[in-house]
């Protein structure tokens, strides 16, 4: 096998060293070397580094998506491991943040290709510079909220988005291209977009294949549209129980007077910044949000810290016990709170340790 090394961030795009590592994907009719030189173009976003987000983005990555943005508000537990195929056991010992980890991996991967990791939460003041620019935004998303708020965010910058979840043995996925398919206020016009739902994969688990299936349907669609071939992707909503050996599709037909694709009325976008907290799935944990405008000194908090707690700190966060919780604080202010789901508990102790 002929084995190609460039340097980290440059793009090879000598018709030797494509055709060499993309050969049988070139070979595909489907895609050919248009289609190739095409997702060598393509900018797409992996909103959330869970199972699915690590899934798809390693699938993107291989088939040589020329730029990744990696986003991702969370830190690697050891919990993860068990179905985020990026993660390994040193990156919890580290506590590197999901989306630096899952960089580090993809490089081992693919070097030829460029890759932006965004340490942050999606929220409406900054999801709109995250999907500027991309040809795709795949959804690896945890709750229907934050899916939510990308979907107007994608229905308004017109950038396709390919949604998916999974929960237990069950999950789905739809694509949205806009001004075209339905969006997901189409498909899920009352979902609840409180913060924590009342199924969550920290309460019922996740069966680690049907991640696999989901993602792999989505990193299909991405690639798909990342080589010109969005006119071909589902027009259904698609479910799979793979514990029943169930596959169901059903029709996913736009809303007309839908509020967001059809009005154009992006409420979620215009909610006005505030201190949040959401339960974070899978994990026994609230994450405390700044408004924008909450200024960190990262260094003088780490130093003020350590003057009363033990502190473990990287160049991302910094790791404390508060009684008998454990904190995490980012760099951009943010902080999870393990050990609760109370999100009173979550503000009281952010309040006493960070400030607001
Ligand atoms: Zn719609």
């Amino acid at each position: 096998m002929h084995v190609v090394h460039g340097p980290v961030g440059v793009v090879m795009t000598s018709d030797d060293v494509i055709q060499g590592r993309y050969a049988r994907q070139i070979v595909l009719k489907e895609i050919g070397e248009a289609g190739q030189r095409r997702i060598g173009d393509a900018v797409a976003v992996v909103a959330g580094l869970g199972a699915l987000g690590t899934l798809s983005a390693e699938i993107l990555a291989r088939a040589g998506v020329g730029t990744l943005r990696l986003v991702d508000r969370d830190l690697v537990e050891l919990s993860n491991l068990q179905r985020q195929c990026l993660f390994a056991e040193e990156d919890a010992r580290a506590s590197l943040p999901k989306a630096e980890a899952a960089m580090r991996r993809l490089r081992q991967i693919n070097s030829a290709i460029r890759y932006t990791p965004i340490v942050m939460d999606i929220n409406p003041a900054n999801v709109e510079r995250m999907a500027e620019g991309a040809t795709v935004v795949v959804d690896g998303l945890d709750n229907f909220y934050t899916r939510m708020v990308i979907n107007e965010a994608c229905v308004k910058l017109r950038v396709p988005l390919v949604y998916g979840a999974c929960l237990a043995t069950y999950g789905s996925a739809a694509t949205v291209i806009p001004g075209e398919t339905a969006c997901l206020h189409c498909l899920f016009p009352d979902v609840a977009l409180a913060a924590a739902p009342p199924l969550t994969c920290e309460t019922v688990g996740v069966w680690a294949p049907v991640a696999v299936v989901v993602a792999a349907w989505q990193a299909s669609e991405a690639l798909k549209i990342a080589s010109g071939h969005a006119a071909i992707t589902s027009r259904e909503l698609v479910h799979v129980d793979l514990w029943r050996n169930e596959l169901t599709r059903l029709p996913a037909a736009r809303v007309p007077g839908c509020r967001v694709c059809g009005a154009r009325k992006f409420d979620l976008l215009a909610e006005p910044a505030r201190l949040a907290t959401a339960s974070l799935c899978g994990e026994h944990a609230v994450q405390v949000v700044p408004p924008p405008s909450f200024d960190l000194d990262f260094d003088l908090l780490c130093t003020t810290l350590a003057r009363t707690v033990h502190v473990d700190r990287n160049p991302y966060l910094v790791r404390f016990r508060a009684g008998d919780r454990d904190v995490a604080v980012f760099r951009d202010g943010r902080a999870i709170i393990f050990g609760t789901s109370d999100a009173n508990e979550a503000l009281s102790l952010y309040g006493k340790y960070v400030g607001n």
